[in-house]
């Protein structure tokens, strides 16, 4: 998820290394391999930055098309079964989150 510069910048000693890190203007995307956030702890499953987490990331859960694959809306981690079939969903709606960050960045 785009994460904004600021954010990023104070927590990105979280971000392991091996982690794409893809400068935007106002914002940063950080990624691994197999597609998942870089501020995503690959020990306990869990978010690193839950509460800075961005602005589409806190609307995970509270817009049934934008479910976190990884976490659920109290910050628990779904089952592996559970991140495929809401990664499965994503994909179906992957034009709602699209105009979702379109629309927070004002174009
Ligand atoms: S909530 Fe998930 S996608 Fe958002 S910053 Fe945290 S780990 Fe990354």
């Amino acid at each position: 998820m785009p994460i904004p510069l600021e954010t990023y910048e104070r927590n990105k000693r979280l971000v392991p290394k091996g982690a794409e890190v893809v400068m935007l203007k106002d914002e940063v995307i950080t990624f691994f391999d197999d597609g998942k956030c870089g501020f995503l702890s690959k020990i306990t499953n869990r978010c690193k930055i839950y509460n800075e987490r961005p602005e589409v990331c806190r609307k995970f859960g509270e817009d049934m098309r934008l479910p976190c694959p990884y976490l659920k809306p109290d910050g628990t981690k779904r089952t592996l079964l559970e991140q495929k079939l809401v990664m499965a969903d994503m994909d179906r709606n992957i034009e709602t989150m699209i105009e979702f960050i379109k629309k927070k960045n004002g174009n």
